[in-house]
């Protein structure tokens, strides 16, 4: 094995991915227009039907053009150089490693949202727009994305340069305080990313005091289920889609709903939909999410490890000094097929998950008000409502609407 032999093996991976990704997206896209299974005749009249599809065939070509570029740009990126140039630009001002691998994945970082930018702006401000989902302004989109660097900056490069300095230290031990790190960060982030990271972009109100409000704690307390944290959240002041979450476990745990879902949903569909989200939590989905994530994180660590002070791995992206940064870039590259696999038995799960989380609704509260409130936001957000299987099987954390209705029904 020489680099040359590694460069095209990469070079092969992104472009298989690719034209897989692609063909995935021609067969989902092939199915749009067909007929609508009886259990949905109900969900779309004529005209929302029409601006549904029109809705999914603007995606699919944006999808397509947007992708080819980044393909484009990623592969010309690989074969002029690109990440040799700016190792030389980081090492220029600095030659301690930990300060490179920040300046290298920086400039890395800040060139590549850039190069983004515009094709964010256009799906919000033109296609989101054009169907009516857009209610962000340019100010926050901008500050949203000052926001996001600034948060990336703090904590992935609190991070990296962590990882840097342990793998200086111990080098092949590195893993071993990395993957610590990173499960402490995670857990931290499961229990207080609602109080710490959601204000920073919305604003989240305790549910008032109402009749909604007994209908959720009557629920609650008939499952024996603690919940005094319930918050409103302003999703509103970007999309008219809606949603609701759990998140936290212990003294921290949560439920969040937009105000969009509350807009749009009846008391007895929000319960439902509440009722299903205690069932992930009572179902211990949180935590088996978290375990595996853990688990998940550890082995790559270790797969890293083993590799990562091979000097091949640098030599394969052009960057002629071998560095943990450099070699960190080559791994990722090499190793999406083994994630994109990791991804698909996590889909998996998530949708086995979530058949489990509507049971519980089912049998703890209802299945009707949960079947109608699904109907109602796909409606809303014109989802697509005859994916292709294959496709399903690769891209959906949730099962198709259709699926969760029959599982529901049964
Ligand atoms: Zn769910």
């Amino acid at each position: 094995m020489n680099s040359d032999m590694l460069f095209y093996i990469i070079i092969g991976i992104i472009v298989v991915n690719f034209i897989k990704d692609k063909i995935l997206d021609a067969l989902n896209a092939k199915h749009f227009n067909d007929e609508i299974p009886e259990e949905l005749a109900d969900v779309f009249d004529k005209e929302a039907y029409d601006k549904a599809q029109a809705y999914k065939k603007t995606n699919y070509r944006f999808g397509v053009w947007s992708s080819l570029f980044s393909i484009l740009l990623t592969l010309g990126f690989l074969v002029f150089n690109g990440f040799e140039f700016v190792d030389n630009l980081a090492r220029s001002y600095s030659d301690n490693a930990i300060v490179i691998a920040l300046l290298f994945f920086g400039i890395i970082m800040i060139a590549s949202d850039i190069i983004s930018t515009p094709f964010a702006y256009y799906r919000t401000f033109v296609i989101e727009e054009k169907f009516g989902f857009n209610k962000t302004t340019k100010k926050t989109f901008v500050f949203d994305k000052l926001k996001g660097l600034i948060m990336m900056a703090i904590i992935g490069g609190g991070i990296l340069a962590l990882i840097v300095w342990f793998y200086n230290l111990t080098k092949s031990q590195f893993w071993l305080y990395a993957w610590v790190l990173v499960t402490a960060f995670t857990i931290f982030m499961n229990m207080f990313y609602a109080r710490l990271i959601v204000p920073l972009f919305n604003k989240q109100t305790p549910l008032e005091d109402g009749a909604l409000r007994d209908k959720i704690s009557e629920y609650a307390t008939s499952v024996g289920f603690s919940l005094k944290k319930i918050f409103v959240i302003d999703g509103s002041k970007r999309s008219t889609k809606a949603n609701a979450y759990f998140s936290g476990f212990g003294s921290e745990k949560r439920v969040t709903l937009f105000d969009t879902l509350v807009n749009d949903l009846e008391e007895d569909e929000i319960v439902s939909v509440l009722a299903h989200e205690v069932g992930h939590y009572k179902r211990h989905h949180i935590l088996y999410n978290l375990i595996a994530s853990i688990i998940l994180t550890g082995l790559t660590l270790y797969i890293l490890s083993i590799f990562i002070s091979n000097p091949l791995l640098s030599n394969a992206i052009g960057v002629e000094i071998p560095s943990f940064h450099a070699g960190l870039v080559a791994f990722g590259l090499l190793y999406s097929p083994i994630s994109e696999a990791t991804g698909l038995i996590m889909n998996y799960f998530s949708r086995k998950f979530e058949y489990e989380a509507d049971d519980y609704a089912k049998n703890t509260y209802k299945a009707e008000p949960l079947i109608s409130s699904l109907k109602k936001l796909s409606k809303n957000s014109l989802s697509n409502l005859t994916p292709h299987p294959a496709y399903v099987f690769m891209h959906y954390s949730h099962p198709t609407l259709l699926q969760r209705i029959q599982n529901m029904r049964k």
